[in-house]
């Protein structure tokens, strides 16, 4: 039958799919390994260093596994009592993978690189942009535009050519998670997203690898180690997510949530990275079954007692129903209701007619027509730009301050009376990027303000379409 071979053919075609896309992965595979090869080669050509033994373990005449340019490398952490020789050794054959290299993952690489981890793992799939600078200490300029893991690799092997790191350039999804973190002995978590942190916890905990998490948000930060000698996992703390909030913060739940507007992520990377040391080279007291909860403007560091294991965890409780299969085709983006890339909401509220896009709006003003702009950010993203003549009136304070904005549009309206007689005066609605600006229009609709429009992709789109020299933020 006809349609029997369009079924035949469609699953022969996804086979024949399914195979190159499994070869463009191995091929993809082997170009990060021979890129990071590539760049470690060139790291020891810009070195001074004398090319540096590998890091066997063989016991050397020293009867330890250090080679004379390791003991002279690592020398103040060997003369450390507690660290010693053992220590060095356990971290030379130790892996850990950094999965994010932003705010937290920089400096954690970094030391992590420096003081001597056999192998380092980078996972990300995003590139260096300007406004990461302040925060992900390791990219430079000119890495900009450029892939983040191909620059914190690079970042690593200059500081030390004797290690081995390994390249992911992507983003860890349920796909690949399994097959990365496997290669790993331990993992730290420098993501900013709520389904990531379910997703690595899972993977850890099926895995049976010590997870350290860290999160940083505003001013405050927060650091555990999950999944270890019996300890709790991510899950047994937090069940289920916490709700999404425009903070993003949920103080009921005690979960610091997640975001980009951190100051000194770094506080919690370095914290993190040391964990982490902790776990590799056998030493000292890791931070499981307790919290670290860091606030910067206090300088205060407290660390709490948080609850053990649950036996009721899904996924490392006593009934866990959690397999390997499971967790493949789990959807985390829809479980913590936010996505797992990190790029901004697009929200689409209104019908075309009630917006109007940056170039419309710029020929408007062209022409003269007679309006009243309202930027509806926070007073303190409107004090870094804004457009001419336009009014701040914050989102939250937008029906108590509906007085104003009659009162503006009547100043229009009269100017314009003056100027051609004709009475119609527009409402225009701009924000950063064009989400809050919908929901100030459904307000004002409500409002009685019935022909209020907004200016789609706020003013991120006025930059990119109208005005190439204001500036984003
Ligand atoms: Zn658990």
């Amino acid at each position: 039958m006809e349609s029997n071979g369009g079924v035949d053919e469609s699953s022969q075609l996804l086979m024949e799919l399914q195979s190159l896309k499994d070869s463009k992965r191995e091929i993809e595979a082997r170009i990060s390994v021979i890129e990071a090869q590539l760049l470690r080669i060139q790291a020891k050509q810009q070195s001074n260093l004398k090319p540096s033994s590998d890091c066997s373990n063989a016991i050397s005449e020293f009867g330890h596994d250090l080679t004379p340019d390791m003991i002279y490398r690592y020398s103040r952490q060997l003369l450390l009592p507690s660290f010693g020789v053992q220590g060095q050794s356990n971290l030379l054959k130790s892996s850990i993978l950094v999965i994010g290299a932003g705010g937290l993952g920089s400096p954690a690489l970094l030391y992590l690189a420096a003081c001597g981890v056999g192998r380092l793992g980078v996972v990300d799939h995003d590139v260096v942009e300007l406004n990461n600078l302040h925060r992900q200490i390791i990219h430079g300029e000119a890495y900009i535009g450029r892939s983040k893991v191909e620059s914190a690799a690079a970042a690593c092997c200059l500081i030390n050519s004797s290690i081995e790191v390994v390249e992911h350039k992507e983003a860890l999804r349920t796909s690949n998670a399994l097959e990365i973190v496997s290669k790993y002995d331990i993992v730290i978590d420098a993501t900013d997203n709520a389904p990531s942190r379910y997703l690595i916890s899972d993977c850890c905990v099926l895995l049976g690898k010590p997870l350290v998490s860290g999160a940083a948000l505003g001013l405050e930060g927060q650091l555990a180690v999950y999944n270890y000698n019996g300890g709790p996992c991510y899950r047994c703390l937090f069940p289920t997510p916490p709700p999404t909030s425009a903070c993003q913060r949920c103080s009921d739940s005690g979960v610091l949530g997640v975001g980009k507007l951190t100051f000194f992520p770094g506080v919690i990377g370095c914290l993190q990275a040391l964990e982490a040391i902790k776990l590799a080279s056998l030493v000292g007291e890791p931070l499981s079954g307790r919290m670290l909860l860091f606030d910067a403007l206090s300088a205060r560091i407290r660390i709490v007692k948080i609850r053990g294991r649950s036996s009721q965890c899904e996924a490392c409780g006593e009934h866990a129903t959690l397999t390997r299969q499971q967790f493949q085709q789990f959807d985390y983006e829809s479980f913590t209701h936010s996505p797992l890339s990190a790029s901004p909401l697009k929200l689409k509220l209104l019908t075309s007619d009630s917006r109007i896009s940056s170039k419309e709006y710029n020929d408007l003003i062209k022409t003269g027509s007679p309006h009243v702009l309202i930027d509806v950010r926070p007073s303190h993203h409107y004090r870094i730009i804004s457009l001419p003549k336009s009014i701040n009136i914050p989102l939250a304070s937008l029906e108590s301050r509906s007085s104003e904005i009659s009162s503006q549009l009547k100043t229009a309206h009269e100017s314009n009376e003056t100027a051609n007689g004709s009475d119609d005066v527009g409402i225009y609605v701009v924000c950063r990027r064009g989400n809050d600006s919908q929901r100030a229009v459904q307000l004002l609709h409500k409002m009685g303000f019935t022909s209020a429009k907004d200016v789609v992709g706020g003013l991120e789109s006025w930059s990119r379409d109208v005005d190439h020299r204001f500036p984003t933020y």
